[in-house]
């Protein structure tokens, strides 16, 4: 009975062919004007048919479309990661990331800030090394230098810049709603003044199937806003903030990593899937075994699973989110609270289409 769990489907088994799912964050809603909403859902919207146009291609593999999607949000200097990357309680940019393919090859980064394509240099970690998480930039330079990859100071943008001061004028009227157990540490970096991290959380990340049945997932970030400098998330721990395996599926996370990294979420998404829970309904199984545990606003997933059944899921007041599989004609978006996904039949486990 067991066995039926550990193969790759056949291709009579698919469900889709191929697809891709983008993310921009989860956390709370600020509304902010529209002109910033039809901004970040273009953005998205860019991003999924980047990564779409790879797939579509002969041979195009997820690995590629999931790199080329994250690397769009990167560049658009609207998500926290790449040239929009949040700062940390000293006002430096440090970014963490990792990709992993449905093979089980993996790459990861963390802490690093000399790669303006932070999701490029994990993918490099991956190919090039036989490690899976390097961290700290003298490291990650003498590797770049090693394998001729550029180093690329990753600098604030304007806009973040000016985002670090009010996020540091506003810790010093002195409300403390998150990590309490930070705030005396906290209150010594900054001389007495009171933290108080804001909530909204822009990390991109990606997951992919391709047409020859294999999946990737990829994560890129800034980090939380206010970080302790050295901090490394979820983005860099593979099982937290990104898993990809093609017995099950692929999944990529957003939120607060430390509660992220708590419960594996992303490999807790995948364990469900590779006993045959649909994408959608393991999404929603590892997010409420989070709720259960740590509250709500702590995160949100998408995925795919090893039939290209897609699904998100998240207990904050947002997830910004794309999907362009070749079912639909074109990206679907959802970014405001209210914006659903498109919706899809999962098959059942009896279904004729699985034939287990
Ligand atoms: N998970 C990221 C981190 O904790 C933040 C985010 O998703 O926005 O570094």
């Amino acid at each position: 009975m067991l066995d039926s769990f550990f193969q790759v489907p056949k291709m009579a088994n698919r469900t889709t062919d191929y697809g891709i799912i983008v993310h921009g964050g989860a956390g709370s809603f600020v509304p902010g004007v529209g002109s910033e909403i039809a901004k970040r859902k273009s953005v998205l919207a860019k991003s999924a048919e980047a990564g779409y146009r790879i797939l579509k291609k002969r041979g195009g593999s997820s690995l590629d479309a999931v790199e080329e999607a994250i690397r769009v949000l990167e560049d658009s200097e609207v998500f926290n990661a790449g040239s929009g990357s949040s700062l940390s309680l000293e006002g430096t940019v440090t970014a963490d990331a990792s990709i992993m393919a449905g093979n089980l090859s993996c790459g990861a980064i963390g802490n690093v800030s000399v790669s303006k394509n932070p999701i490029s240099l994990a993918r490099k970690v991956m190919e090039r090394s036989d490690h899976i998480l390097l961290v700290g930039d003298k490291d990650l330079i003498k590797f770049s230098k090693a394998i001729g990859y550029p180093v690329e100071p990753l600098s604030p943008s304007a806009l973040r810049v000016l985002q670090y001061r009010r996020n540091l004028s506003t810790m010093e009227k002195g409300k403390v709603r998150a990590w309490p157990k930070n705030y005396k540490l906290l209150r010594e970096y900054l001389e007495g003044s009171s933290p108080r991290p804001p909530e909204q959380a822009d990390t991109v990340g990606a997951v992919a199937i391709d047409s020859t049945f294999n999946l990737c997932a990829g994560v890129s970030t800034g980090g939380r806003w206010l970080k302790l400098p050295g901090r490394v998330g979820d983005s860099a721990l593979i099982g937290a903030g990104i898993y990809a395996d093609n017995l099950s599926g692929a999944a990529s996370a957003t939120g607060a990593g430390e509660e992220i990294i708590r419960v594996s979420l992303c490999k807790s998404v995948c364990d469900f899937m590779r006993f045959g829970v649909d994408a959608q309904s393991a999404c929603d199984a590892a997010i409420k075994i989070l709720t259960d545990r740590r509250g709500v606003g702590t995160a949100g997933v998408v995925a795919i699973d090893k039939y290209g059944r897609f699904g998100a899921s998240r207990n904050t007041e947002m997830l910004q989110r794309a999907f362009r599989f070749n079912s639909m004609s074109k990206s679907h978006v959802a970014v405001l609270p209210a914006d659903k996904d498109p919706s899809r039949e999962p098959p059942y486990l009896g279904d004729p289409r699985l034939k287990f």
